[in-house]
């Protein structure tokens, strides 16, 4: 399972990455949100602006641990996209604050992206490449489009797009999107599926020292999986992704993913994984380093002292007050997922139950969702120029055409989304003929 990351403490190595990243979208944020709220202007989707945080403070930010510069770009728009979203500006500070936040997930995929979780796991951080940085600037617009005509776009949602920079260090760009995956239920099997076969197969062996893997789309085929939907949500669910497709297709991005992690109501939850899975992300159980803050955060608040302290910032916002770094809370997990009952993939418990031909439910929830989006076709052709001689042949495949890299995938997904019943049917079927 993804969760399983390393805490981001004092000692880790990015601790001041980490710190700064958080510490600017504190700033940027609460300041965006302290003003009133207006329409956006064509200048919103081009705008940054530019911060120096260090150790003494000035009149414009207020003092940090550490000396850094951080950009904030089209903050207006990234405002009305978390609105869309329906997140809670207070409820998103509170996430994305305190010491001992984060947990990192190294690197997962080739990209050398480095992936960060919130404490309450609502929310990733991920760094990007200066490429995809520029890219989604320039859709944004055509995104900020699509997703206030489609709340329900099964596309990431990307809440802000940032930049920080230390004293002789280079940029780091990264945006903050949804965690698809929740925080208070095993994901049994995780999958990160394309549409093609060649090269998108994790090898069965190596499951048994990573029982947890993301697996693809070979591995998926072999264990003749299906996404269990009925009717009525299969009809939602295609409907949903082709529009997104499009989208994608008219920008010119590959190489995206669905991810579908699955929860399986049956097996439920393994509590001895859930111990170490909480460690992660409940810090204190390492951190007597530093016994204030070990105590501060040991104890889980209560549903009240979050309510409270959630008020206190909507104050602070309102006020335009600086907001204490130390700032904290830990919800409850059941808690955590309220608000996202209004968006149709993501109301049963976070995810997408699975349901039979009768429309009744099924024995599976599903959290899913389309992933790494940000690859323009022209950065595939730039990577496969500089491999041509290597004759990699996987390189070859994944560098159709956007139009044909999205109709394959439709195709894919539509075709492994059917229920239980109607894949028996079928086989009968087909041993008929
Ligand atoms: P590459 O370009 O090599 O595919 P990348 O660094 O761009 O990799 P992604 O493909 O975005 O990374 O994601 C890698 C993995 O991280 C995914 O397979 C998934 O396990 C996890 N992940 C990414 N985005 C999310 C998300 N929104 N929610 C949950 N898990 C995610
Ligand atoms: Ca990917
Ligand atoms: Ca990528």
């Amino acid at each position: 399972r993804v969760v399983v990351g390393t805490k981001v403490d004092q000692n880790h190595v990015n601790w001041v990455t980490a710190y700064n990243m958080l510490t600017g979208i504190r700033f940027t944020v609460s300041r965006t949100n302290a003003k009133m709220d207006r329409d956006l202007t064509d200048a919103d989707f081009e705008a940054k602006h530019k911060f120096s945080f260090d150790i003494t403070g000035n009149e414009l930010t207020p003092s940090a641990k550490y000396d850094f510069k951080f950009k904030d770009y089209a903050p207006w728009v990234f405002r009305h996209l978390r609105s869309i979203f329906q997140l809670d500006p207070a409820d998103y500070l509170m996430s994305l604050t305190s010491k001992y936040i984060l947990s990192e997930l190294g690197s997962p995929g080739k990209s050398g992206s480095f992936f960060y979780f919130s404490r309450d796991y609502k929310y990733i951080i991920k760094t990007i490449h200066h490429a995809e940085h520029k890219f989604l600037r320039k859709i944004l617009r055509e995104y900020f489009n699509h997703v206030q005509a489609n709340p329900n776009t099964l596309l990431s949602q990307f809440y802000g797009l940032h930049r920080v920079k230390i004293p002789y260090g280079r940029k780091i760009h990264f945006v903050v999107m949804n965690n698809l995956f929740p925080p208070h239920r095993d994901i049994h099997r995780t999958f990160d599926l394309k549409g093609s076969t060649i090269g998108r197969d994790f090898k069965e062996e190596d499951l048994e020292h990573n029982p947890r893997a993301t697996l693809k789309d070979l591995n998926w085929l072999r264990r003749n999986l299906h996404l269990e939907f009925g009717p009525t949500k299969k009809k939602a669910f295609i409907d949903q992704m082709e529009k997104d497709v499009k989208l994608l297709q008219r920008l010119k991005i590959m190489d995206y993913s669905l991810l579908v992690g699955i929860h399986d109501l049956e097996r439920g939850n393994d509590e001895n994984l859930r111990d170490k899975t909480l460690q992660v992300f409940q810090p204190g159980g390492d951190t007597a380093d530093d016994p204030q803050t070990t105590n501060m955060l040991m104890r889980t608040p209560s549903k009240l002292e979050n309510a409270r302290k959630a008020r206190e910032l909507r104050q602070m916002i309102k006020y335009q007050k600086p907001i204490p770094m130390d700032q904290t809370t830990s919800k409850m997990p059941d808690e955590m997922l309220e608000g996202r009952k209004d968006f149709y993939f993501y109301s049963d418990d976070g995810g997408f139950r699975a349901t039979h031909e009768d429309d009744c439910a099924g024995e599976e929830i599903y959290y899913l969702g389309i992933i790494d989006c940000l690859t323009h076709y022209s950065f595939i052709k730039r990577a496969e120029h500089f491999f041509k001689g290597l004759t990699n042949q996987e390189s070859q495949i994944s560098a159709i055409p956007p139009d044909r890299y999205g109709d394959r995938f439709v195709r894919f997904i539509s075709g492994i989304t059917k229920t239980r019943e109607a894949a028996e049917q079928e086989k009968v079927d087909v041993e008929n003929t």
